[in-house]
């Protein structure tokens, strides 16, 4: 059979495998634990031996189909699901280093996401944070410790653009755990597995759920990384065919563990949200261009960032790598602005924190995501106290534009 599509795969693929009673979505299966009528076949499914569904903390199977999906959209290897963007993020470091292991990220993240990785350094995990828009920078802060690179596709707010098919090439040539935040763009427009990527993560809150109901995360192995050379997989681990050994040590160390379970309601929300990302994705990026191209234009906007305009530094990569920019942009009024003042006159465009729903949303950078970390560490992020960060979603864009334009006059 032909290679179905993108859209045509999300839709249908819950139903390669029978649905119960012939539901033509995955049902919600609220069941906390799973019983079976012999308790060898308990014994079986918790060895492994046999697959199935013991406790819910482990997953369920409306969690499972939805990290079918997922895989399919990464066209990856598997995938496991999460409660949270941040908890797919915090299990994957967890599971996978350890006290004396050396991390090397972008220093262009998603506030949390930096404050995470600051806590593993307080536990033994060094970090360094390079301007991984140029790959030697990475290379240059490779050590003998080092177990894996973390980068964003389009840093959320300041929308850098990482260098991320040269830094896959050196991560394949050190044998490197090569994370690659892909939220922003989403497997819609970007695969990380096409620029050697070992792990693509995605807060599943944002474009691929889609409607700002439900949080979640997930992580997805590429099938890309030789786990048989990293020496990080337990024993108890390494067993079977390697390719599993990643995953599988994240879905046991990661989720059993530390717990930050997807629930099987946000599950379903998320994967029905899933069935028209291709759909929303390019109004969402026709919307981001607009709104940057008319912003860009103001008199009283100092500047604005988003990948899709010619003078961003990497336009032309951005042009290379994705499908489209995306629907994360971020501007700075003129000295003298207040940010927050502009905003308040919104009458469309929600005051709100979220990013990658279907209404636009806008949020004063400085005293919020990024307030706990002081005005120096912003200034030499380049998060000026006057950024604005818009997540543009589905709208007509003239209203958009007439909102902002009333806002800022
Ligand atoms: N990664 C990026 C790039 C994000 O922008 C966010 C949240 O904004 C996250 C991860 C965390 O996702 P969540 O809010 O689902 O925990």
């Amino acid at each position: 059979m032909k290679k179905l599509g993108f859209t045509t795969t999300t839709l249908h693929c819950d139903r390669t495998k029978p649905i119960e009673h012939g539901a033509t979505h995955k049902p919600v299966h609220n069941s906390a634990a799973f019983g079976f009528a012999k308790a060898s076949d308990l014994v079986k499914v918790f060895q492994g031996v046999q697959p199935g569904f013991v406790y819910g903390r482990q997953g369920t199977p409306t969690s499972a189909a939805l990290e079918e999906k997922i895989t399919r959209m990464e066209q990856g290897f598997q995938t496991i699901g999460f409660s949270s963007g941040m908890g797919a993020i915090s299990a994957t470091l967890l599971a996978l280093l350890r006290a004396g292991d050396h991390l090397v990220s972008s220093r262009f993240l998603f506030g949390n996401t930096t404050s995470l990785f600051e806590t593993f350094a307080r536990m033994g995990v060094e970090v360094t944070f390079v301007d991984a828009t140029d790959a030697a920078n990475v290379e240059a802060a490779i050590r003998p410790e080092t177990r894996m690179v973390f980068v964003e596709t389009i840093a959320n707010p300041r929308t850098q653009v990482s260098d991320l098919e040269g830094i896959g090439r050196i991560c394949q040539a050190r044998g490197l755990v090569y994370v690659v935040d892909n939220t922003i763009t989403s497997p819609f427009l970007f695969l990380p597995k096409n620029v050697g990527a070992s792990l693509s993560i995605n807060s599943l809150t944002k474009y691929i759920g889609g409607h700002g109901n439900a949080l979640g995360g997930a992580v997805t192995d590429t099938g890309l990384f030789d786990w048989s050379s990293f020496p990080n997989i337990n024993e108890l681990y390494r067993k079977g065919d390697a390719k599993t050994w990643g995953i599988v040590q994240i879905r046991k160390k990661g989720l059993r563990d530390a717990g930050a379970t997807l629930s099987a309601e946000s599950a379903h929300h998320l994967a029905i949200g899933a069935e028209t990302l291709a759909l929303r994705m390019p109004r969402t990026c026709s919307n981001a261009q607009g709104l940057a191209e008319f912003l860009a234009a103001h008199p009283k906007v100092k500047k604005v960032y988003y990948p899709g305009l010619k003078d961003h530094p990497q336009h032309e990569r951005a042009k290379s790598l994705f499908c489209g920019n995306s629907g994360i942009l971020s501007f700075e009024l003129q000295d003298g602005i207040d940010c927050v003042e502009v905003l308040d006159k919104l009458e469309l465009v929600i005051s709100s924190t979220n990013l990658g729903d279907n209404r636009t949303l806008a949020i004063p950078v400085a005293p919020t995501i990024y307030f706990e970390l002081g005005p120096e560490r912003r200034a030499s992020l380049g998060i000026a106290e006057s950024l604005v960060r818009i997540s543009t979603g589905i709208e007509d864009l003239d209203d958009l534009i007439a909102d902002f334009s009333a806002a800022l006059a």
